[in-house]
Protein backbone atom coordinates (compact mmCIF):
# COMPACT_ATOMS: atom_id res chain seq x y z
CA UNK A 1 0.00 0.00 0.00
CA UNK A 2 0.81 3.41 -0.81
CA UNK A 3 0.38 5.74 2.20
CA UNK A 4 2.70 8.48 3.59
CA UNK A 5 0.65 9.54 6.64
CA UNK A 6 0.85 6.30 7.92
CA UNK A 7 4.33 6.00 7.27
CA UNK A 8 4.72 9.28 8.63
CA UNK A 9 2.32 9.09 11.80
CA UNK A 10 3.50 5.58 13.13
CA UNK A 11 6.78 6.34 12.62
CA UNK A 12 7.70 3.57 10.54
CA UNK A 13 11.26 3.10 9.71
CA UNK A 14 12.52 2.49 5.68
CA UNK A 15 14.41 -1.03 5.61
CA UNK A 16 16.10 -2.59 2.50
CA UNK A 17 15.10 -5.85 2.22
CA UNK A 18 17.16 -8.85 0.25
CA UNK A 19 15.56 -10.67 -2.10
CA UNK A 20 17.20 -13.16 -4.89
CA UNK A 21 16.41 -10.34 -7.58
CA UNK A 22 18.22 -7.77 -5.91
CA UNK A 23 17.41 -5.19 -2.66
CA UNK A 24 13.97 -4.16 -2.32
CA UNK A 25 14.35 -0.04 -0.42
CA UNK A 26 10.81 0.45 -0.57
CA UNK A 27 9.65 -1.42 2.81
CA UNK A 28 8.84 0.69 5.80
CA UNK A 29 8.37 -1.50 9.07
CA UNK A 30 7.09 -0.70 12.90
CA UNK A 31 4.42 -0.86 15.10
CA UNK A 32 0.70 0.39 14.31
CA UNK A 33 -1.53 -0.08 17.48
CA UNK A 34 1.13 -2.84 18.71
CA UNK A 35 1.30 -4.91 15.95
CA UNK A 36 4.22 -5.31 13.70
CA UNK A 37 3.68 -4.05 10.32
CA UNK A 38 6.15 -4.31 7.05
CA UNK A 39 4.18 -1.74 4.27
CA UNK A 40 5.21 -2.26 0.82
CA UNK A 41 5.01 1.05 -0.77
CA UNK A 42 3.75 0.32 -4.60
CA UNK A 43 4.45 -2.48 -6.72
CA UNK A 44 7.37 -1.53 -8.61
CA UNK A 45 10.50 -1.20 -7.38
CA UNK A 46 12.63 1.44 -9.20
CA UNK A 47 10.83 1.08 -12.73
CA UNK A 48 7.81 1.89 -13.54
CA UNK A 49 6.62 -0.96 -15.97
CA UNK A 50 3.06 -2.11 -17.50
CA UNK A 51 1.60 -4.58 -15.29
CA UNK A 52 2.47 -7.79 -16.95
CA UNK A 53 6.46 -7.12 -16.42
CA UNK A 54 5.98 -6.00 -12.80
CA UNK A 55 7.74 -8.78 -10.75
CA UNK A 56 4.86 -9.71 -7.86
CA UNK A 57 7.82 -12.38 -7.09
CA UNK A 58 10.34 -10.10 -5.86
CA UNK A 59 7.88 -8.46 -3.50
CA UNK A 60 6.66 -11.64 -2.13
CA UNK A 61 10.04 -12.86 -1.65
CA UNK A 62 10.32 -9.76 0.50
CA UNK A 63 7.33 -10.79 2.45
CA UNK A 64 8.78 -14.72 3.02
CA UNK A 65 12.26 -13.34 4.20
CA UNK A 66 11.18 -11.47 7.08
CA UNK A 67 8.78 -14.14 7.86
CA UNK A 68 5.49 -12.71 7.24
CA UNK A 69 2.50 -15.06 7.39
CA UNK A 70 -0.40 -12.38 6.40
CA UNK A 71 -0.29 -10.01 3.70
CA UNK A 72 -2.85 -7.45 2.63
CA UNK A 73 -3.30 -6.32 -0.91
CA UNK A 74 -4.57 -2.47 -1.54
CA UNK A 75 -5.43 -1.82 -4.83
CA UNK A 76 -6.53 1.05 -6.74
CA UNK A 77 -9.48 -0.43 -9.41
CA UNK A 78 -12.02 0.83 -12.19
CA UNK A 79 -15.71 -0.08 -12.35
CA UNK A 80 -17.75 -2.31 -13.91
CA UNK A 81 -21.31 -2.01 -12.67
CA UNK A 82 -23.16 1.27 -13.60
CA UNK A 83 -25.00 1.05 -9.49
CA UNK A 84 -21.35 1.22 -8.07
CA UNK A 85 -19.98 5.19 -7.47
CA UNK A 86 -16.47 5.69 -7.47
CA UNK A 87 -15.02 5.56 -3.95
CA UNK A 88 -16.56 1.94 -3.53
CA UNK A 89 -14.51 0.00 -1.36
CA UNK A 90 -14.57 -4.34 -2.43
CA UNK A 91 -13.50 -6.51 -0.10
CA UNK A 92 -12.26 -9.38 -2.40
CA UNK A 93 -13.73 -13.13 -2.39
CA UNK A 94 -12.68 -14.37 -5.83
CA UNK A 95 -11.09 -13.05 -8.57
CA UNK A 96 -10.97 -13.88 -12.56
CA UNK A 97 -7.86 -14.08 -14.02
CA UNK A 98 -7.67 -12.63 -17.86
CA UNK A 99 -4.06 -14.55 -18.34
CA UNK A 100 -1.02 -12.70 -19.96
CA UNK A 101 1.26 -12.48 -17.30
CA UNK A 102 5.10 -14.19 -16.78
CA UNK A 103 5.77 -15.76 -13.69
CA UNK A 104 9.90 -16.73 -13.70
CA UNK A 105 9.83 -20.35 -12.56
CA UNK A 106 12.48 -22.14 -10.77
CA UNK A 107 13.44 -25.39 -12.91
CA UNK A 108 15.36 -27.29 -10.12
CA UNK A 109 11.79 -26.83 -7.82
CA UNK A 110 9.58 -29.37 -8.50
CA UNK A 111 6.43 -28.21 -10.37
CA UNK A 112 3.29 -27.43 -9.04
CA UNK A 113 0.19 -25.63 -9.42
CA UNK A 114 -1.37 -23.98 -6.44
CA UNK A 115 -4.63 -24.79 -5.15
CA UNK A 116 -7.03 -21.28 -5.68
CA UNK A 117 -10.89 -22.91 -5.24
CA UNK A 118 -10.47 -20.32 -2.10
CA UNK A 119 -8.19 -17.56 -3.08
CA UNK A 120 -8.29 -15.56 -0.46
CA UNK A 121 -7.36 -16.54 3.08
CA UNK A 122 -11.25 -16.52 4.80
CA UNK A 123 -9.48 -15.55 8.21
CA UNK A 124 -8.31 -12.26 7.03
CA UNK A 125 -11.21 -11.95 4.78
CA UNK A 126 -13.20 -11.83 7.82
CA UNK A 127 -11.42 -9.75 9.91
CA UNK A 128 -11.52 -6.86 7.01
CA UNK A 129 -15.08 -7.39 6.95
CA UNK A 130 -15.65 -6.48 10.45
CA UNK A 131 -13.00 -3.70 9.75
CA UNK A 132 -15.77 -1.91 7.53
CA UNK A 133 -18.34 -2.23 9.57
CA UNK A 134 -19.31 1.86 10.43
CA UNK A 135 -17.36 3.37 7.69
CA UNK A 136 -19.11 5.84 5.49
CA UNK A 137 -18.79 4.43 2.28
CA UNK A 138 -20.16 2.18 -0.01
CA UNK A 139 -18.63 -1.35 0.73
CA UNK A 140 -19.43 -4.52 -1.16
CA UNK A 141 -18.37 -7.85 0.40
CA UNK A 142 -17.38 -10.73 -1.89
CA UNK A 143 -16.55 -9.26 -4.93
CA UNK A 144 -15.13 -10.50 -7.90
CA UNK A 145 -12.06 -9.15 -9.56
CA UNK A 146 -11.50 -9.07 -12.89
CA UNK A 147 -7.85 -9.59 -13.46
CA UNK A 148 -6.77 -7.81 -16.79
CA UNK A 149 -2.92 -7.78 -17.47
CA UNK A 150 -0.26 -6.46 -19.50
CA UNK A 151 -1.73 -3.24 -21.40
CA UNK A 152 -0.26 0.18 -20.99
CA UNK A 153 -4.34 1.09 -21.03
CA UNK A 154 -7.29 0.63 -18.59
CA UNK A 155 -10.81 -1.19 -20.45
CA UNK A 156 -12.58 -0.90 -23.56
CA UNK A 157 -16.41 -0.42 -23.27
CA UNK A 158 -16.82 -3.84 -24.63
CA UNK A 159 -14.60 -5.29 -22.05
CA UNK A 160 -16.28 -3.53 -19.33
CA UNK A 161 -19.91 -5.22 -20.77
CA UNK A 162 -18.53 -8.43 -20.97
CA UNK A 163 -16.79 -8.49 -17.38
CA UNK A 164 -20.39 -7.48 -16.12
CA UNK A 165 -21.55 -10.22 -17.99
CA UNK A 166 -19.23 -12.75 -16.72
CA UNK A 167 -20.00 -11.83 -12.64
CA UNK A 168 -17.04 -9.02 -11.96
CA UNK A 169 -17.55 -6.29 -9.60
CA UNK A 170 -14.03 -4.22 -10.47
CA UNK A 171 -10.83 -4.51 -12.73
CA UNK A 172 -7.31 -4.01 -12.17
CA UNK A 173 -4.58 -5.26 -13.23
CA UNK A 174 -2.28 -6.76 -10.28
CA UNK A 175 -4.22 -8.76 -8.26
CA UNK A 176 -3.24 -12.04 -10.11
CA UNK A 177 -0.28 -13.34 -9.76
CA UNK A 178 0.10 -11.73 -6.48
CA UNK A 179 -2.24 -13.69 -5.53
CA UNK A 180 -1.08 -17.02 -6.85
CA UNK A 181 2.49 -16.35 -5.82
CA UNK A 182 1.40 -15.73 -2.37
CA UNK A 183 -0.51 -18.94 -2.52
CA UNK A 184 2.57 -20.97 -3.79
CA UNK A 185 4.19 -19.59 -0.85
CA UNK A 186 1.64 -20.10 2.01
CA UNK A 187 0.90 -16.78 2.67
CA UNK A 188 -2.57 -16.02 3.60
CA UNK A 189 -3.55 -13.45 1.65
CA UNK A 190 -6.62 -10.69 1.51
CA UNK A 191 -6.97 -7.96 -0.94
CA UNK A 192 -8.78 -4.51 -0.51
CA UNK A 193 -9.78 -2.34 -3.63
CA UNK A 194 -11.09 1.10 -4.52
CA UNK A 195 -12.53 2.07 -7.19
CA UNK A 196 -11.34 5.29 -9.08
CA UNK A 197 -13.60 5.29 -11.85
CA UNK A 198 -16.86 4.41 -13.79
CA UNK A 199 -17.62 3.32 -16.82
CA UNK A 200 -20.49 6.23 -16.84
CA UNK A 201 -17.58 8.57 -15.65
CA UNK A 202 -15.06 7.80 -17.91
CA UNK A 203 -17.82 7.77 -20.57
CA UNK A 204 -18.73 11.29 -19.89
CA UNK A 205 -15.33 12.50 -19.62
CA UNK A 206 -14.91 11.22 -23.44
CA UNK A 207 -17.73 13.40 -24.10
CA UNK A 208 -16.82 16.29 -22.32
CA UNK A 209 -13.85 16.78 -24.34
CA UNK A 210 -15.66 16.84 -27.31
CA UNK A 211 -17.18 20.32 -26.17
CA UNK A 212 -14.74 21.61 -23.58
CA UNK A 213 -10.78 20.81 -23.41
CA UNK A 214 -10.42 21.98 -20.20
CA UNK A 215 -13.48 19.10 -18.59
CA UNK A 216 -12.73 17.60 -15.51
CA UNK A 217 -11.83 13.72 -15.70
CA UNK A 218 -13.09 12.20 -12.30
CA UNK A 219 -14.35 13.67 -9.50
CA UNK A 220 -12.48 11.26 -6.62
CA UNK A 221 -9.09 11.40 -6.85
CA UNK A 222 -6.19 8.85 -5.99
CA UNK A 223 -5.02 9.78 -2.41
CA UNK A 224 -9.13 10.11 -1.37
CA UNK A 225 -9.80 6.94 -2.85
CA UNK A 226 -6.37 5.35 -1.09
CA UNK A 227 -7.78 7.01 2.43
CA UNK A 228 -10.77 5.03 2.53
CA UNK A 229 -8.60 1.53 2.30
CA UNK A 230 -6.11 2.70 4.54
CA UNK A 231 -9.06 3.47 6.98
CA UNK A 232 -10.07 0.08 7.06
CA UNK A 233 -6.37 -1.56 7.61
CA UNK A 234 -5.96 0.53 10.41
CA UNK A 235 -9.42 -0.45 11.78
CA UNK A 236 -8.19 -4.02 10.89
CA UNK A 237 -5.05 -3.26 13.16
CA UNK A 238 -7.20 -1.95 16.10
CA UNK A 239 -8.62 -4.80 16.29
CA UNK A 240 -5.73 -7.05 15.43
CA UNK A 241 -6.49 -11.09 16.27
CA UNK A 242 -3.67 -13.09 15.68
CA UNK A 243 -5.92 -15.96 14.06
CA UNK A 244 -4.43 -19.36 13.53
CA UNK A 245 -5.02 -20.46 9.48
CA UNK A 246 -3.89 -24.30 8.74
CA UNK A 247 -5.65 -23.75 5.26
CA UNK A 248 -3.29 -21.77 3.09
CA UNK A 249 -0.43 -23.14 3.94
CA UNK A 250 -1.95 -26.44 2.91
CA UNK A 251 -3.12 -25.17 -0.23
CA UNK A 252 0.42 -23.91 -1.76
CA UNK A 253 0.48 -27.75 -2.43
CA UNK A 254 4.04 -29.52 -2.90
CA UNK A 255 4.45 -32.08 -5.79
CA UNK A 256 8.04 -34.17 -5.22
CA UNK A 257 7.08 -37.02 -6.77
CA UNK A 258 7.36 -35.39 -10.68
CA UNK A 259 9.12 -37.91 -12.85
CA UNK A 260 9.49 -37.80 -16.32
CA UNK A 261 8.72 -41.65 -17.08
CA UNK A 262 9.46 -44.63 -14.87
CA UNK A 263 13.50 -45.65 -14.22
CA UNK A 264 13.35 -48.83 -16.03
CA UNK A 265 12.63 -46.68 -19.75
CA UNK A 266 15.75 -45.52 -19.04
CA UNK A 267 17.40 -49.04 -19.72
ZN1 LIG B 1 -4.96 -18.25 5.69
Amino acid sequence: MRDDEIIKNFNLKRVTVPTSYGPVHRCYYGEIYNVPVLIIYGRFNGEKSPSNEINHQQTIEVVKNCGISKLIGTFVVGGIKPENEQGTVYIIDDFIGMGNYKIDWDYNSPFRNAEMIQPMCSNLQKRLKEATMNVDFPVVNNAIYICFNGYPRIETRAELNFYESIGGDCVGQTLDPEATISRLNGICYAALAVQIDSPQARTKYANDIKKDPKANAYSMSISDCRKRTSLIILNFLKNFSNDKCNVCAKLKRVNNNFKEFPKEFYE
